[in-house]
């Protein structure tokens, strides 16, 4: 198990898009086993390359510790509904806040061997698409808070940070 460094607002690595996957290599299936077990030692339910200094586009999620989705050059293709609620960020560590995103997402991705799969998510798993998803436009979450961050005490801290 490798585990890599999680960046921090304020690195600008965190403020890059992301340039797209063409082939898999060993390199790159290395980094995505490191971000697997990144995401699981720090009880994350996602991860994205950025977060750990490295501006490809793929991302990992799972948000119930049992059910992990590699996406490579993720897309969405639907969006329905709308939920609100608070989200949490392992590159903003400590804060909470509160978000719209949609309760539905349909999303197309390669898969760990390059295949192409498409997934329905709803509620958390959606939420965690689209803030995953935005990481590798450069973009946080705290850009989209309603209100303002809240510091969030160790012991409330929720385990869905992404
Ligand atoms: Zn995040």
């Amino acid at each position: 198990m490798a585990l890599r460094n999680i960046r921090e607002m304020g690195d600008e690595v965190l403020n890059k898009p992301c340039k797209e996957i063409k082939e898999m290599t060993p390199r790159l299936r290395e980094l995505i086993e490191d971000m697997i077990d990144t995401m699981y030692e720090a009880n994350g339910v996602g991860l994205a390359a950025p977060q750990v200094g490295v501006l490809k586009r793929v991302v990992v999620i799972d948000v119930t510790g049992e059910d992990l989705f590699v996406m490579i050059n993720p897309e969405i293709l639907e969006t329905d509904g709308e939920q609100t609620g608070h989200e949490g960020c392992l590159s903003v560590p400590g804060k909470s806040g509160i978000v719209t995103r949609p309760n539905y997402v349909k999303a197309r991705a390669l898969d760990i061997d390059m295949q192409p799969y498409e997934v329905e998510a709803e509620e958390l798993f959606a939420r965690a698409i689209c803030h995953e998803l935005d990481h590798l436009d450069g973009h946080l979450y705290v850009e989209k808070v309603e209100g303002s961050l809240v510091d969030v005490t160790a012991d409330e801290e929720e385990d869905e940070e992404e």
